[in-house]
């Protein structure tokens, strides 16, 4: 959820506006965005954006109506941007401005230059801020890599030069910064790609997040020279090499790509499968086929598949679900721990203090990540520069430069917003509390217990309702659920009903679907599984 206002005089700008995905717990969430409430005592002039990641952009629709002004970011970022868009929505696009590494930009008060840095993804900045009270330097997710696939290096020059001319402050990146040495360039993972595409004798299947373009072309590349045809597998994959392609981020040779449709019309051994669902999200492409559920592809022993992607904190049982039913049809799982099929896009210590050396800055706020990692951060850049003075602020301070130097001078509301994406509206705390309880579509638990080998149905389902308004109607309805139940059980797989949480997704979307079209309610339900 990254994001940050920088105000001086009548001047203001935002740097980011990023979503976070919420957890389990979080009932009919989609989506976090940072709270807003603050903004309004500013009047936004520019929105500006480091790169197309969703932790930087996610937000841009809702944070939009509180900006005066455009937005700016590299063609590949404001491509992303406006995909989240009606196409019809001229107002919009107007607002979206495409601009280069070394451009620069004036906004009231402020010259913003964009400067080229790698990450896991093409066509990401940094920003230099000329400000009257001096020059700011926000590096954006990066770390250094020496081998971009797209030849795009960092732009060490110019960040020295402004390093040399005096800069006011500087905000990094701290994702990263419990990790000794360097991270390592995209290119590393080659080696270990090159093994499994030597070694597999069927279908190579590889999970990554959608965003993750460069792993991409490697992947397509790698196709090419072992003659396999390339399938995108999954809404956000086909969408974003989609856009990449247009705008020449991602080159297929002409041949190469098929259709998801067209992989069964294939030998297995000819063709590469590029997936979403590294995350284990149950409705994502990888978690459907490992359960033998997805329209196009399936999974057979001599089949590969790839997890090319870090683990989420949070995520780990659901990923380990995924790998467990993948072995189940016999195929091999390939995870980062087994060979270097991933590589983070976020610098490790050596690099971070190779920016803090370049930049030399007066003050140095770290920034992205957990607070024990800023405040690593702080400590090493302590050693790096003596001279530099560090302000290890949290999420809502206000840190203010002025002729007595910089501090954290206020702190204004910061928090998260919940947002329900099914309604576009905002979930406020305690109407998500109120859900949870008695919400004003209410609340429907089915009780359901399961065999826990057989996965067979072992007694009446129960429902429990809360907050539901019962009626003649309603109760009619009620009634049938156990039967409903019985029938959504019975028709999945064996591998679903055994595992909870996927009989417990089967369940809530069946169930929710009945309401909706036979009474136009949209309670919330939430099956609880016994495993008997
Ligand atoms: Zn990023
Ligand atoms: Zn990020």
């Amino acid at each position: 959820m990254n994001m940050m206002a920088i105000a001086c005089g009548d001047t203001a700008i935002l740097v980011d506006a990023g979503v976070m995905f919420p957890e389990p717990e979080l009932l009919g969430v989609d989506l976090i965005i940072p709270d807003l409430r603050s903004l309004q005592q500013y009047r936004i002039q520019a929105l500006v954006l480091t790169h197309g990641h969703e932790d930087h952009i996610g937000a841009v629709p809702h944070v939009l109506p509180f900006v005066h002004g455009p937005v700016y970011g590299t063609p590949l970022t404001i491509a992303l941007v406006e995909s989240k868009f009606d196409e019809r929505d001229e107002e919009v696009r107007k607002r979206l401005v495409r601009v280069r590494p070394r451009e620069r930009v004036t906004v009231g008060a402020f010259t913003i230059e964009f400067l080229r840095v790698t990450h896991s993804m093409p066509d990401c900045v940094a920003l230099a801020i000329e400000t009257p009270h001096g020059v700011i330097v926000h590096t954006g997710d990066f770390k250094i890599d020496q081998t971009p696939i797209d030849g795009e290096h960092v732009d060490f020059h110019r960040i020295a030069q402004l390093g040399a001319s005096g800069v006011l402050a500087l905000f990094a990146d701290s994702t990263n910064i419990d990790r000794k040495g360097f991270t390592g360039s995209e290119v590393e993972v080659i080696d270990a790609f090159e093994e499994v595409f030597t070694g597999a004798d069927g279908k190579i299947v590889v999970a990554l997040f959608a965003s993750s373009l460069y792993r991409m072309q490697i992947l397509v590349d790698l196709a090419a020279q072992f003659d396999r045809r390339v399938a995108f597998v999954g809404r956000g994959v086909i969408e974003n090499s989609e856009i990449a392609q247009r705008l020449g981020y991602l080159r297929i040779p002409a041949g190469v790509q098929i259709r998801d449709s067209e992989v069964r019309n294939f030998p297995s051994q000819d063709v590469v499968c590029i997936c979403t669902g590294s995350q284990g999200e149950p409705q994502a492409a990888l978690p459907r086929i490992a359960i033998d559920d997805h329209r196009h592809v399936r999974l057979n022993p001599e089949d590969v598949v790839v997890f090319s992607a870090r683990e989420i904190p949070g995520n780990e049982k659901a990923i380990g679900r995924v790998m467990n039913h993948v072995a189940r049809r016999g195929a091999e799982v390939i995870y980062e721990g087994i060979k270097h099929v991933h590589v983070s896009g976020h610098g490790s210590e050596e690099e971070l203090k190779l920016m803090l050396s370049l930049v030399r800055p007066r003050y140095f706020v770290p920034i992205h990540g957990e607070y024990r990692q800023l405040a690593r951060h702080a400590r090493v850049a302590a050693r790096v520069s003596a001279g530099t003075q560090v302000l290890l602020a949290e999420n809502g301070d206000v840190i203010r430069f002025d002729a007595e130097g910089g501090r954290i001078a206020d702190k204004v509301p910061s928090g998260r917003i919940l947002i329900d994406g099914t309604r576009s509206g905002e979930v406020g705390d305690e109407v998500l509390r109120d859900r949870r309880h008695l919400s004003g579509d209410g609340l429907v638990v089915p009780v359901v217990a399961i065999g826990r080998q057989s996965g067979v149905l072992e007694e009446t389902p129960d429902v429990i309702t809360r907050g539901f308004v019962l009626d003649a109607r309603t109760e009619a309805l009620l009634k049938e659920i156990p039967g409903l139940l019985s029938a959504t059980i019975e028709g999945a797989s064996v591998e679903e009903r055994t595992d909870p949480g996927l009989i417990k997704e089967k369940i809530r979307v069946d169930l929710q679907r009945f309401f909706r079209k036979r009474s136009g309610l949209r309670p919330l339900v939430l099956p609880v599984i016994m495993e008997i």
